[in-house]
């Protein structure tokens, strides 16, 4: 038997009433804030990702999905959405039809990660890109949307932090002061991170391991190399984040694991999804449409995984998604009338009701079991002396009553069941 991918998932139709939840509270948010959506390739050419996000980071160095097509084109499934967004604003010049452009995304995203539970091979990211502004209130707004997002799926286990790296000039001193202290160090660090010295010493901050997380207490701290500009537009967003209420801590460790991040960087965390805490994680990256032949735009994003918010809803019990129910079952006395169980579904399904029947041939006692089942509201029999006279039987599932109806009155049959 053939059975789905490693670290690949089927969303069964009773998870999808929860998938479509959250999303149809993502989808309001960004209304509300004004952000349009965009739809992007699954795959890109590969040189996108490892420009754009970086040849030393995990995602590029080990976890891509790239293959040749039969063109000989070197192509990759998205592992992440920022750099196809802004391939995309860059090809399309969106930054010339407007000064700023406030776009969110849901996607399908493709990692070669080892799989456990809240860390999937396929899983689906939302997110923003919010490209074209320096303006600190766009950092605040951004990490706004995304908060209130998960408060209003009703997570309440939520911790909000940030961290600036300021511009390149600043993180290359705090990387080289980074990697003096380390060097002192580096034969008792674990191998992961050893190995990163060379490659992307930043990323030795985010090392999981206990035994180096605590040789890193006494290590610089990057807040001690931003200069004012950047330091002032850190104070900026901390002050807006206040002011919108949300809580937050400063977590100078918190580099996050892409090459393109300038000043601000956050992430959201829930300590009720196990190992894998991150609900979603974001940044400023003014550098990134440059580093990509475009011009010189500055922007700010985040990107939220579904399937991890799922798995904290599920946790805290977030939310009790509405009991699905039909307006009405139609029962049929006798199996003859086929047709006109057809032709009646499709007059109540004209006239926006939802309508299920019985599509073998039970009993009526099967039928009615089957209607409850549905959670229907009310169940009209077809069939029967009454029938033959042109009139329908309704019943109402909740009080029980039975009312007969000519079925020419439907304007009356509708306000009955309506
Ligand atoms: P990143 O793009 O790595 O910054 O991740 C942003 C968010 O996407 C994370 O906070 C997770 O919620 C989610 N995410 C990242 N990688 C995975 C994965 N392999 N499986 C499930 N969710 C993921």
């Amino acid at each position: 038997m053939i059975k789905a991918i490693k670290g690949t998932n089927d969303i069964l139709p009773e998870e999808i009433v929860e998938w479509n939840y959250l999303i149809n509270v993502v989808q309001k948010k960004m209304q509300l804030f004004n952000y349009k959506e965009i739809r992007t390739p699954i795959f890109e050419h590969t040189a996108l990702f490892s420009r754009g996000i970086g040849e030393s980071t995990d995602i590029v160095s080990k976890e891509m999905y790239s293959f040749t097509d039969r063109s000989e084109n070197n192509v990759t499934l998205k592992p992440e959405m920022t750099a196809s967004v802004v391939r995309a604003f860059i090809e399309h010049s969106l930054g010339k039809q407007s000064g700023l452009n406030k776009l969110f995304y849901i996607s399908p995203m493709f990692r070669q990660e080892r799989p456990q539970a809240g860390r999937l091979r396929q899983f689906h990211q939302f997110g923003i890109e919010a490209i074209g502004s320096h303006n600190p209130m766009l950092d605040a707004e951004v990490i706004q949307v995304a908060f209130e997002i998960l408060r209003n799926v009703g997570l309440e286990d939520l911790t909000v932090t940030i961290n600036s790296l300021g511009i390149p000039e600043e993180r290359a001193k705090f990387s080289a002061a980074l990697k003096n202290f380390i060097e002192d160090r580096k034969s008792k660090l674990s191998e992961d991170s050893q190995r990163r010295l060379d490659t992307n010493v930043l990323r030795i901050l985010d090392s999981k391991d206990r035994n180096d997380q605590n040789l890193l207490k006494e290590a610089p701290s990057i807040l001690d190399f931003l200069g004012n500009e950047s330091l002032e537009h850190f104070e900026n967003v901390k002050a807006l984040l206040k002011s919108a209420e949300i809580p937050f801590t400063v977590e100078p460790k918190l580099v996050r694991g892409l090459d393109y991040y300038t000043h601000t960087t956050f992430e959201i965390t829930s300590t009720k999804v196990g190992s894998q805490s991150a609900l979603c994680g974001g940044g400023r990256y003014n550098l990134l449409v440059e580093q990509l032949e475009g011009p010189s735009t500055p922007a700010v994003g985040f990107a939220a995984g579904i399937e991890r918010i799922l798995l904290a809803c599920k946790s805290e019990q977030a939310f009790t998604p509405a009991k699905e129910e039909i307006d009405i079952y139609l029962i049929r006395l006798d199996n003859q009338l086929e047709k006109k169980t057809f032709e009646m579904a499709s007059l109540f399904r004209g006239n926006n009701l939802k309508v299920e029947l019985d599509y073998s041939t039970r009993s009526v006692k099967a039928q009615m079991r089957e209607a409850n089942k549905y959670n229907a509201r009310f169940v009209v029999f077809i069939g029967g002396e009454e029938f033959g006279n042109g009139q329908i039987q309704i019943k109402n599932m909740q009080t029980g009553d039975q009312t007969l109806l000519s079925i020419k009155d439907l304007e009356k049959i509708l306000q009955i069941v309506k």
